[in-house]
């Protein structure tokens, strides 16, 4: 219970921060793979039983961003699709350009979501179903801070899902930050 507490309380303070101050103080030129496979190892941790993570990502760009922030984000998405998904599942976290956009996105082929919750994931504390909230042990603060990470950086947050297929929760960002690396 306190472990629980100690992490509501984390987050709670992150979102108060992330309100506080409109914009990222600075920015940094994010390489995007470390952080990646640190999430990775955070979402395995996560998981109740075995999940395969796969990480694709283009190394020839970089994010300009808060690092900490993005980090966050992105460890938050794999944190659910760890916690929404079940032994055997696949999790991919992919970093890729479009034609406009940088994307960072966050894969799953587990529970997925009904059409009809999809607008209302993003409020705080929001929960699609409560009786779960024993089982996985989560807040519904997750994807709130998502939200405030990504509107501090210009970007959008996208979710394709189906229910019994999985899910996709995509960070699109602007080309504005996108930094080329070339080495
Ligand atoms: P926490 O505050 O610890 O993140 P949480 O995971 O319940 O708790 P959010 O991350 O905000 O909260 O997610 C809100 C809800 O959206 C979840 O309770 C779950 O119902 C649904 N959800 C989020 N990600 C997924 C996913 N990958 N697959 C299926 N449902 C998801
Ligand atoms: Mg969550």
């Amino acid at each position: 219970q306190s472990r629980r507490m100690h992490h509501l309380i984390q987050d709670l303070m992150l979102l108060s921060r992330l309100e506080s101050i409109p914009q990222p103080a600075e920015k940094e030129v994010i390489r995007m793979r470390p952080l990646m496979e640190m999430v990775r190892e955070e979402a395995l941790a996560a998981a109740k039983g075995e999940r395969s993570i796969t990480i694709e990502c283009d190394d020839t760009i970089a994010l300009k961003g808060q690092g900490g922030e993005i980090r966050s984000a992105l460890s938050n998405l794999a944190v659910n699709a760890a916690r929404y998904t079940s032994e055997g599942d696949h999790i991919v976290l992919r970093f890729y350009q479009d034609d406009n956009n940088a994307v960072l996105e966050v894969e799953d082929s587990g529970i997925g979501i009904e059409p009809q919750y999809i607008p209302r994931l993003t409020e705080r504390f929001y929960r699609v179903d409560q009786s779960r909230s024993l089982d996985t042990g989560g807040t519904g603060l997750g994807l709130a801070i998502v939200k405030h990470v990504l509107l501090r950086h210009r970007a959008e947050l996208k979710i394709y899902s189906q229910p019994g297929r999985g899910s996709t929760f995509c960070c699109v960002f602007p080309r504005s930050l996108i930094a080329p690396i070339n080495s």
